[in-house]
């Protein structure tokens, strides 16, 4: 545990330390769950955008994007039902007076044990070496068995005490399971409450004209409320999808996980429309497809498992989430729902119109069933960025921190130095600078030693560096140096767009989820 605390915290300062992400409002101590992106951190996030977007809309011939607004309708909130549903569980701790979230406290419990099964797996892997088969390990040792059975049972029990409303009963479990406060370790709980997580807000300049508002808890109704829009106007045919990115607010109980769990935050959404009766079909595509985006980005099979739902929302008839192992263990990255026909009628009931679509072929009319894939981007910044900060020990005994971001992602492509700081290097270097800006990201470093420069574009995840020195006056050839290998290579200057190029250019990373 400590050291996972330990990683966690070097993730955060390093986040700091290199423009990434800063506490919102520093100056004035901060403001609990807010964060500002910093140079580097927006250009990460807008390239994680990016990358989601090209894969989502502009690959695929049925799915289109729009940009709806944060305030919407009060009623859309009444319709789906998070005026009455879009509750938390929450339970204070009457000694320490710190409050939590009633189910995380036991998912947490069930990933100590799932912890204490990795820690199985991990000793007999061991002990046996190459024999060591980890199917067969876990599906016959006696003790990860039991571990799974005591997991999978404490998840059931919570899934149907929270489904039937059940809060005596999450309290009750809470208690068998001897939970204590993380912070303080005292039993001493109340009981657990429903928490409603929209922020409200007014619109208008007067007290009596003002309506009441909320600002949304996630983009999915804007797309849900325009669906004939943009299915009449995109002459849409069933199964089509909308897409959008942007910001959602929700008033989290605890919100301490840095830029996990925000009090604003942005999702990168997409509802897909479907016939009735397909969605069991659509839902195992989706799921397929959403890993695959993931995997393309080549952070490790291992990193990412699914978790399907004991606990239905709401809305769902079936819901799996795709998780990621962050710095404190697997949590949820995104989630693949399949909504079926609950936003559109509701929408239907409470708006009086009609969200029907005509099948052309059938000459039916009908509500479409709905797949929603839903992801956050604040939290795959945050999977991205904490996996590719490494410390590397070199050769030389010596350490070298590193991020190795996926190139297609890193917010600046390369750093272009001269040697010296004379003999024209530097007009040189910023020569190739100008050229290669109309393509990427590209700075200008001349201060320090070059290994130094080298270290400093090592830490802010820059793949490539290239070195201007006194050959080049001669031959026009420069070193370009691979931020993961270090290796170094001589290139004409007239090479290094296209070497570059092929590390960073989207197409390549993303023809991985085609092929
Ligand atoms: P959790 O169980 O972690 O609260 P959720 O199941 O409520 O998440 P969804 O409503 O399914 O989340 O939202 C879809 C995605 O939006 C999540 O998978 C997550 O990536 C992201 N997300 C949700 N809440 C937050 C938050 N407070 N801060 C950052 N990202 C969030």
């Amino acid at each position: 545990m400590a050291k996972q605390e330990d990683d966690f915290k070097k993730v955060i300062s390093h986040a700091k330390e290199y423009g990434y992400v800063f506490q919102s409002s520093e100056i004035y101590d901060g403001l609990s769950a807010v964060y500002d992106y910093g140079q580097n951190g927006a250009e990460l996030k807008k390239n994680i955008r990016e990358y989601w977007w090209k894969a989502m809309v502009q690959l695929n011939d049925n799915i289109v994007g729009i940009d709806a607004a944060i305030f919407m309708h009060p009623t859309t909130w009444k319709a789906s039902g998070h005026v009455d549903a879009f509750n938390d569980p929450l339970i204070d701790n009457k000694d320490s007076k710190k409050r939590y979230r009633a189910d995380v406290l036991v998912e947490d419990h069930v990933a100590k044990i799932e912890n204490k099964i990795e820690k199985e797996v991990a000793k007999a892997a061991k002990r046996f070496g190459d024999a060591f088969d980890k199917e067969q390990f876990l599906a016959t040792n006696p003790r990860v068995l039991g571990y799974q059975e005591q997991a999978t049972g404490i998840l059931k029990r919570l899934g149907k005490s929270l489904e039937n409303e059940d809060l005596a009963d999450v309290k009750k479990l809470i208690e068998e399971l001897d939970i204590a406060c993380p912070m303080s370790g005292s039993k001493n709980w109340t009981d657990v409450k429903q928490f409603n997580l929209m922020f409200g807000t007014k619109l208008g300049a007067s007290a009596e004209s003002a309506m009441d508002l909320y600002l949304r808890p996630e983009t999915a109704q804007g797309i849900f409320v325009n669906f004939l829009n943009v299915q009449k106007t995109g002459r849409m045919k069933i199964p089509f999808g909308i897409a959008q990115t942007g910001k959602a607010f929700r008033n989290e109980i605890v919100a301490r996980q840095f830029i996990f769990r925000m009090r604003e935050f942005e999702q990168m959404e997409m509802q897909y429309f479907i016939k009735p009766g397909t969605q069991k079909e659509w839902y195992e595509h989706w799921k397929e497809h959403r890993m695959k985006w993931h995997l393309s980005l080549g952070m490790g099979e291992e990193n990412y498992r699914f978790h399907d739902h004991e606990k239905l929302a709401h809305y769902a008839d079936a819901a799996s989430d795709i998780e990621f192992r962050f710095p404190f263990g697997f949590k949820e990255l995104e989630g693949i729902h399949s909504r079926t026909d609950f936003d559109l009628s509701q929408h239907e009931e409470y708006s009086s119109k009609k969200l029907q679509y005509f099948d052309p072929e059938t000459r039916e009319n009908y509500v479409p069933y709905v797949l929603e894939t839903s992801i956050g981007l604040d939290r795959m910044f945050l999977a991205v960025f904490s996996k590719s900060l490494q410390e590397e020990e070199l050769e030389n005994g010596t350490f070298r921190t590193v991020l190795k971001l996926p190139a297609v992602l890193a917010p600046t492509k390369a750093a272009v130095f001269p040697l010296v700081k004379k003999d024209g290097l530097p007009e040189i270097a910023k020569e190739i600078i100008a050229d290669l800006k109309w393509d990427f990201n590209v700075l200008y470093d001349e201060k320090d030693a070059v290994g130094r420069r080298y270290r400093r574009q090592d830490a802010n995840g820059t793949p490539f560096c290239i070195t201007v020195d006194h050959q080049t006056l001669e031959d026009q050839t420069v070193t370009i140096r691979h931020r993961d290998t270090m290796e170094q290579q001589r290139v004409a200057i007239t090479e290094l767009r296209s070497i570059i190029h092929e590390e960073v250019d989207m197409r390549v990373w993303l023809r991985k989820i085609k092929g």
